[in-house]
């Protein structure tokens, strides 16, 4: 899948100039299943937890695990698990918030159906790993009871090893580059490379920065006071997390509202 390297980002340089100046950086994280530790970055692992700061759990009316003879609706709050941590020196290219250099996500892995598509419900934590490691790392975290584990959602513990790529846009080309036009160049690019443009340009995998590589048109979320909220990181369907259809969840963020909103996208 799309990690692109050189030869192909100078082969839609050529190919696309219109393109060229909306190449971005992201870093692919490439998980694989292991046994990382609290203190590395990991998909799924064991987080660096302050021991003062309560797990997170879910309460949200009418989340649901689904099932063909009848969805079930839990009636506690339910633990939400551990899903990305990334330490600033893993990802350099990672802009965190002034003093911070932990970033941690963790989700409901239940159905929301107050989402347009219905998916996981995420939260961001951007922490100081001094500070939590000087407060006490919390060592029991609570584990959702299988009944409230929709495992499709439930990233398995990864080890990641980042990369950073050129990443192109999926969908949001510009205007020039429409219906005719878009398809001869798209069949002088795969002559050129023997690839798809989507699969050759596009990170579609678990990244940070870059785009979502939306399957379906793009759905930007706006912050709570109307700013286009950035993409900040892909978690997308890999080693026995499904997530649906092979879809993937694409996390936002506001850097210009100092409470750092966030937001997610659904997209399968
Ligand atoms: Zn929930
Ligand atoms: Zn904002």
């Amino acid at each position: 899948m799309g990690d692109v390297p050189a030869d192909i980002s100078h082969v839609v340089d050529t190919v696309f100039p219109e393109l060229a100046p909306l190449r971005r950086t992201a870093t692919i994280l490439r998980p694989e299943p292991g046994g990382p530790g609290r203190a590395e970055s990991s998909l799924g692992g064991p987080p660096l937890w302050p021991a003062d700061d309560p797990w997170p759990h879910c309460a949200e009316q009418g989340h649901y695990f689904p099932d063909s003879s009848g969805d079930r609706t839990p009636v506690r709050p339910v633990p939400m698990v551990p899903v990305l941590q990334v330490f600033a020196r893993d990802v350099p290219e990672l802009p965190f918030p002034e003093g911070r250099d932990l970033l941690q996500v963790v989700w409901c892995t239940l159905l929301h159906p107050a989402d347009r598509s219905e998916s996981v419900r995420p939260r961001l934590y951007w922490r100081t790993e001094a500070e939590v490691l000087a407060a006490g790392v919390l060592t029991d975290v609570p584990a959702p009871a299988v009944e409230d584990i929709f495992d499709e959602f439930l990233p398995p513990p990864c080890v990641l090893s980042p990369v950073t790529v050129h990443d192109y846009p999926n969908w949001g080309k510009p205007e020039e580059l429409q219906g005719e036009v878009l398809e001869e160049r798209m069949e002088v690019f795969a002559e050129r490379t023997g690839r798809d443009y989507t699969d050759a340009a596009c990170a579609l995998e678990t990244k940070i920065g870059g785009y979502p590589a939306w399957s379906q048109p793009p759905d930007w979320p706006d912050c709570p006071r109307g700013h286009r909220m950035e993409h900040l990181a892909s978690v997308t369907a890999d080693h026995g997390m499904d997530m649906g259809d092979l879809g993937g969840v694409y996390l936002f963020v506001c850097r210009r509202c100092p409470d750092l909103p966030s937001a997610h996208r659904y997209d399968c």
